[in-house]
């Protein structure tokens, strides 16, 4: 019997789940998606069960408006909600709302086309005997590819429109993405290859919950590897979810898809226009799309028959949400591929400590792509030892670097000098009274940005021109650049090298993305020399000329007291080292540190990844982090220092005793101020076996509230600790 009342989830910041009466005529399931009134507004929940009969309440209760015209959510689905809002305490209808990203698909705008139909005009010019001729065919074109086919104006369409020749017709509307062929274009696979492709494809043939890492350096091929899982996923007529961190810098993969499938996948990010976003949610939950490459926020959506989750550079950063429902997309993979019974892949040439652990346990299948396809070997890594032999004060290229970039040029290669640090110089002081320029609302030194003539903080966006005089001691012309940034280094390029073309690649000078998809590519085909460049060149680019990398700060990452500082650091130098000797001639990367003897540059040094993962896994293990135990922290802030303070001290207060947490602080945050919020982090600690969200939960219960400008962020397994 159908119910008579359902609980509704609706995607706002509650956690629970409403009910409402359903009308007579309707008929009502589990996962149905329903218009419902809450407060003043309508809104598209979702069926989450039957409600109980409330005697009392009955009519008290709101009516359900209607069913939406879509397939309902699945249970796997639903689970996958549930567990994600468990797991992080983040509002169960936050969580419903990332699932839910229709948006408002409005009627569809129809878009006319124009075909030869009647007889010829009767004043014919130039232009009207081109579009007929053009037209000739009889074939329906859209207006504007019908005035360029015929090299002429709209207008001119438009007057033959008029006079009868040309009829209009409404055009079909494209599909969102065509369907891939698996076996468009089937490489030639190495032994290895092959081998790490058949077991994917038996995963995936198998069905079943299945994790696996292929684990293998750049250019070994993994992509390459995982596509024959993909291939067979579409075999088998099921889709396939591409994670990937940064989705607006994919055009290469985006190439490589179509190369091997004959069409591009569907994507998903923010960057989607709204209507392309309707368009791709509506084909997703009808099984219209076969594949679909997505940033995070795509693993949440409504698959019709999701059968393979692939997450690319699984290690990456980027796959953290860290505002809304604070979130590990990789993490959340893995839980949601487990709720549907499907396979996952993860992909790296660095994998995560986490990822690492499980496959040296066997709950991940690691296959292992041990060499770079086509023979190349990667690069050969030595240290520059900043303390006996940097560069001259107030230069940062030491002379073995230097000449390293010399050699390179002449043989016409390129050479890409990485630093993780945007702008001119991180910090500004005033050489006659020792002021250094900071931000108003943050805690935090103005970044001097040459370029744009501006000091620029890199935690709320302020900025301001450079003043003429110290703002204290009123000096003029007083002010001194400390350490470098990308700007600075193109300044001592320029005089090292005046020569080379450089160019200087930050994410702060991006104008479009189409704009830096066209820089990547003038850098692949060698219109550049040197390449000066931040975290932004770190990843995914293949540029064929390059075989000398110099990293101008290898400790930068270390610095920070991050638990998570060696590991992050090794896998960006490790990547962007790797950028060097990918197709030819012999790769060769300088890191430049003043501490050699690391365990992560030495492991660079010697390309012993696993001497790496050894040391790190040890640590871990010994201090009790991630992944041998569990962390979160709850983030204070708010717009009054003393009330902050105090807040946080009384939510600290409030923690239950239990001989399996540790609860430290509360501390300033490193970064204590932030667009004039204080901060204090709590962080706390347990054991691997220990259900630390469900003791946060009862903690929270019990924990005084925040008003005003107070909030509390909770955030399970923190990747960020600033
Ligand atoms: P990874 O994902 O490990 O960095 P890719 O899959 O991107 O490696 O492969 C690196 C390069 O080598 C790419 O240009 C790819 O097309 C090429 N490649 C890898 N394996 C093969 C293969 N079996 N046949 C042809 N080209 C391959
Ligand atoms: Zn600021």
């Amino acid at each position: 019997m159908a119910a008579k009342i359902v609980d509704v989830l609706v995607p706002i910041a509650l956690d629970q789940a409403y009910s409402y009466r359903v009308p007579a005529g309707l008929t009502l399931e589990a996962g149905d998606v329903v218009a419902v009134p809450f407060g003043a507004k309508e809104y598209a929940g979702v069926v989450w069960g039957e409600g109980h009969p409330r005697p009392g309440l009955h009519n008290k209760l709101k009516d359900v408006i209607g069913r939406h015209d879509m397939p309902p959510l699945k249970p796997e689905l639903r689970r996958f909600i549930d567990w994600v809002a468990d797991y992080t305490l983040g509002a169960r209808g936050m969580v419903l709302r990332m699932a839910l990203r229709m948006g408002e698909l409005g009627p569809a705008r129809e878009r006319v086309g124009v075909r030869l139909a009647g007889p010829a005009p009767k004043r014919m010019t130039p232009a009207r005997a081109r579009v007929m001729e053009a037209l000739a065919d009889g074939l329906l074109r859209a207006k504007s590819d019908a005035a360029h086919d015929a090299g002429v104006s709209v207008g001119v369409i438009d007057g033959l429109i008029d006079e009868g020749t040309l009829e209009t017709q409404v055009l079909p509307q494209e599909p969102v993405a065509k369907a891939p062929d698996p076996d468009f274009l089937q490489p030639d696979l190495s032994p290895a290859q092959s081998k790490a492709a058949d077991t994917l494809r038996e995963m995936v043939t198998r069905g079943g919950f299945a994790a696996s890492l292929v684990d293998g350096v750049t250019g070994s091929g993994k992509t390459e590897v995982y596509f024959e899982a993909v291939a067979e996923n579409i075999r088998q007529r099921k889709q396939t979810l591409i994670l990937m961190p940064e989705i607006a810098l994919t055009a290469q993969f985006l190439e490589r898809f179509s190369a091997r499938f004959g069409v591009r996948p569907a994507e998903w990010h923010s960057q989607l226009s709204p209507r392309k976003r309707a368009r791709t949610f509506a084909a997703v939950t009808a099984g219209e799309v076969s594949v679909i490459v997505g940033a995070r926020s795509a693993l949440f959506l409504p698959y019709a028959d999701l059968g393979l989750i692939i997450v690319d550079e699984e290690h990456d950063a980027a796959y953290k949400q860290e505002d809304g429902v604070h979130y590990h997309a990789r993490d959340m993979a893995v839980v949601r591929a487990h709720e549907a019974q499907i396979p996952i892949i993860l992909a790296s040439a660095t994998p995560s400590v986490e990822t690492e652990v499980n496959a040296r346990r066997g709950r991940y299948t690691r296959l292992h792509l041990p060499e770079r396809f086509g023979g190349q070997h990667m690069p050969h890594i030595e240290a520059i030892d900043m303390t006996r032999e940097g560069p001259p004060r107030g230069r940062f290229i030491a002379p073995r670097l230097a000449e390293a970039v010399k050699i390179a040029l002449e043989r016409g290669e390129q050479a890409l000098l990485f630093l993780n640090r945007r702008g001119y110089a991180p910090l500004t002081l005033c050489r006659s009274c020792g002021h250094r320029l900071d931000c108003p609302n943050c805690d935090a030194w103005l970044v001097d940005h040459r370029f744009k003539r501006r000091l620029v903080c890199h935690h709320c966006g302020f900025s301001k021109p450079i003043p003429e005089s110290c703002p204290k001691c009123e000096a003029k012309d007083s002010f001194a650049a400390v350490g470098p940034g990308v700007e600075r280094l193109q300044e001592e390029v320029a005089v090292l090298f005046p020569e080379a073309r450089t160019i200087v690649l930050s994410s702060d000078l991006v104008e479009s993305v189409e704009r830096l998809r066209e820089e990547l590519d003038d850098v692949a085909e060698g219109r550049f020399d040197i390449i000066i460049g931040t975290q932004l060149v770190a990843k995914g680019h293949h540029f064929p000329k390059l075989n000398l990398v110099g990293i101008i700060d290898a400790d930068l990452g270390l610095a920070n007291g991050d638990p998570r500082a060696a590991e992050r650091s090794f896998q960006l130098l490790h990547q962007v080292v790797g950028r060097a000797g990918r197709e030819a001639g012999q790769g060769m990367g300088y890191l430049q540190t003043h501490q050699p003897e690391h365990p992560v540059m030495r492991a660079l040094i010697a390309a012993d990844r696993d001497a790496f993962y050894d040391t790190e896994i040890a640590s871990r293990e010994t201090t009790a982090y991630p992944p041998f135990g569990r962390l979160a922290s709850l983030i204070v802030s708010g717009g009054d220092k003393h009330e902050t303070e105090s807040f946080a001290r009384k939510v600290a207060a409030a923690a239950p005793l239990d001989d399996n947490v540790r609860v430290l602080g509360p501390a300033e945050a490193p970064l204590a101020v932030v667009r004039g919020r204080f901060r204090h982090r709590i962080l706390v600690k347990s054991p691997k076996n220990f259900d630390l969200s469900h003791y946060l939960r009862g903690w929270l219960q019990n924990a005084p509230r925040t008003r005003g400008t107070l909030k509390l962020e909770v955030d399970i397994d923190p990747q960020s600790f600033l």
